[in-house]
């Protein structure tokens, strides 16, 4: 764990009491577009609704827009420059959906908090005397499973960028959660159908080899490291009750903080299971990636440090980490799950900082889907659009910032 070293922050207090006058002015457009986005729910990659809500707030605000970037319709990216030069600073804005509970990881606020720190950066930005620098909105879709971000990293989005950043909802302030790198499979298994009564034995049930499959996985778990996750869910159990299955499929996401054991133990392991079973049930067995690798977030003590005090503003202590609350709170789910953005915090110097939406509530649940479109999502919203923007202006006043934050990520690069 990283350690807190003194910065000489306290001047971006007054930068902070400014952003949050000014997002407490936008705050009703802000909300509108937070429930816009909740109340139409979209998966990865079909995201419309959303990117097309955020890309024209965001025009009518100052921001020019390119639609449609590195392959993906629903990504977008929204720039302003101010002055000539200085550090570019960029904005993560998540919106997908999950398949049947809906916001239910809050992505509506993230995409608000993202946006609304972008324009309320532009109009005090826009206030200061002599000012150089920019801001680049990124629209990020596909978070849940689809890799948009990694997909940027790839189509160039951000070599111009200096600096990333976002924030995520959660049942708790943090600032630095351990998340995990993961593999996302998809594994099919091949069989041959009869008549499941009165010829069974001339099939070959596609079915059993995912059962067995499913088995040696579990068992497999006794010998994996604790830190580690394997789950799956069966998407294809076979065709009808009357037929021996020919075809079944299992998704699989392997996760572990440990790139090399995730990639060489876990994988394996996993593929080893998937063979077996194969071979036990004369089926064949094809199994793919059906994501990019997301990789575990590697933190910038730097910008962490300029987050805590930018939160600090809006009144919200932030815990360094689960295992060190510094509040009266106890986090009990320190683990988190897996995130796009990890891939960007190794890229360059990025924060993926988490904000309370109700303290306790857990990602991925109908509570946390109920919340984020409650009042609680909503001030969760403006706060963090309140603490991203001051980041943000922080880093365009004091371009040193950036640099340390830069020196920081070359420094650990290995
Ligand atoms: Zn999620
Ligand atoms: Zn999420």
């Amino acid at each position: 764990m990283q350690t807190q070293q003194h910065q000489d922050l306290g001047w971006i207090d007054n930068i902070g009491i400014e952003i949050k006058e000014q997002v407490v002015e936008l705050a009703p457009e802000l909300i509108e577009l937070s429930h816009t986005i909740y109340n139409n729910p979209e998966l990865k990659f079909e995201e419309f609704q959303a990117a097309s809500a955020l890309e024209k707030l965001l025009a009518k605000k100052g921001f020019d827009i390119k639609s449609g970037i590195c392959g993906m319709k629903t990504a977008f990216r929204a720039e302003r420059s101010f002055g000539k030069g200085g550090p570019t600073i960029g904005i993560f804005c998540e919106y997908d959906a999950l398949a049947d509970i809906g916001h239910a990881c809050g992505h509506n606020i993230i995409a608000t908090s993202g946006a609304g720190a972008a324009i309320a950066a532009l109009q005090w930005l826009e206030k200061q005397p002599v000012v150089n620098g920019r801001i680049i909105v990124l629209g990020s879709p596909g978070e849940e499973g689809g890799g948009g971000k990694v997909h940027l990293i790839n189509g160039g989005e951000l070599k111009d960028i200096d600096a990333m950043v976002m924030v995520h909802p959660f049942g708790y302030d943090v600032i630095e959660m351990p998340n995990l790198s993961r593999i996302a499979l998809d594994v099919e298994f091949l069989g041959k159908s009869s008549h499941a009564s009165s010829a069974p034995e001339q099939g070959l049930n596609a079915l059993d080899a995912a059962t067995l499959m499913l088995v040696a996985i579990g068992l497999l778990r006794q010998q994996l490291r604790p830190d580690s996750r394997v789950h799956a869910v069966v998407v294809d159990g076979g065709q009808a009750v009357n037929i021996i299955p020919e075809r079944s499929r299992v998704k699989i996401l392997i996760r572990s903080p440990d790139d090399d054991y995730l990639q060489k133990r876990l994988y394996r392991a996993i593929c080893d299971c998937a063979q077996g079973s194969a071979i036990a049930t004369g089926t064949t067995v094809q199994i793919s990636e059906a994501a990019p690798l997301y990789q575990s977030i590697k933190s910038n003590l730097i910008l962490s440090q300029i987050a805590v005090k930018a939160f600090g503003v809006i009144g919200r202590k932030m815990n360094w980490s689960p295992t060190s609350p510094s509040g009266d709170i106890k986090i009990a789910n320190a683990n988190a799950g897996s995130t796009d953005m990890g891939n960007v915090t190794r890229v360059l110097p990025a924060i993926h900082p988490y904000i309370c939406l109700e303290e306790g509530l857990d990602l991925h649940t109908r509570q946390f889907q109920k919340a984020a479109g409650s009042q609680s999502g909503d001030k969760a919203a403006i706060d963090a659009a309140s603490a991203l923007g001051t980041i943000i202006c922080s880093l365009i006043k004091d371009p040193e910032l950036v640099n340390k934050a830069k020196q920081e990520f070359d420094n650990n690069k290995n």
